[in-house]
């Protein structure tokens, strides 16, 4: 008898999403993330521990390519030693070397501390800017660095702060396409409200962390599985 011939089924085609929403819906998409975002965390800070404006500051130049929770071990002992600009531009770069050495990349970290505390010390008084401009002048600030301190020290929303977990979980919900955190911040300042945009980036990085890690994001856990697209995932 011949046999019968294995039937040459096409697998089953996969429908997952692999480009943000169109433009129209971002808008209602990023409503429903902020309601979301707004029960789960309703509490969410920045995580890294801080007294002042400086010290949020220091901490954000520290936390590049570092996890907050290493920079709260690194600054508890920095701000302790080195509590005020004045002590921390006035520091020997290898001391300063030496005590953030553990957040990677400790040359340019010191150096940058160092010269951003010498700034404040000659041109602010001692004091940190509550100005996006005159921030992003100082050594080692850039964009993100002035928003989280403006953000989170002074209450004033200059920017959305894009973040690796902001930005990869900003993608995979479908509000923006971009890898890029300045053009991502762009897309994300057109379609969220201004009064959220600090909550926002806190609750995001708290839900990146808890549920939609990188890696193995728990999607059949996530409160916003009913409407995330999973672009990517
Ligand atoms: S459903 Fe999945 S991909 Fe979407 S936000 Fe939740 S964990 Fe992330």
């Amino acid at each position: 008898m011949a046999k019968k011939k294995a039937s040459k089924k096409a697998p089953k085609k996969q429908t997952r999403k692999t480009t943000a929403l169109p433009p129209d819906e971002r808008k209602k998409q990023a409503a429903k993330v902020l309601r979301r975002l707004a029960a789960d965390y309703p509490d969410a800070e920045c995580a890294l521990v801080h007294d002042s404006p400086f010290e949020l500051l220091i901490a954000t130049i520290l936390s590049a390519q570092c996890t907050d929770e290493r920079v709260n071990i690194v600054t508890k002992e920095l701000f302790a030693k080195l509590p005020t600009p004045d002590d921390m531009a006035t520091a020997p770069v290898k001391t300063l070397e030496k005590l953030v050495q553990s957040t990677g990349f400790f040359r340019n970290k010191a150096k940058s501390i160092k010269a951003c505390s010498q700034a404040l010390v000659d041109d602010h008084d001692g004091e940190v800017p509550q100005d996006l401009d005159v921030l992003v002048k100082l050594p080692g600030v850039g964009r993100k660095t002035a928003n989280v301190v403006l953000g989170t020290a002074y209450g004033i929303p200059t920017g959305v702060v894009v973040d690796t977990h902001v930005g990869r979980l900003s993608r995979r919900l479908g509000l923006t396409d971009q890898t890029d955190a300045v053009k991502a911040e762009r897309d994300l300042m057109e379609i969220l409200p201004k009064k959220s945009w600090i909550d926002f980036s806190h609750r995001m990085i708290h839900h990146g962390r808890a549920i939609c890690n990188a890696r193995k994001p728990k999607c059949e856990e996530c409160s916003m599985r009913k409407f995330c697209p999973q672009v990517g995932v």
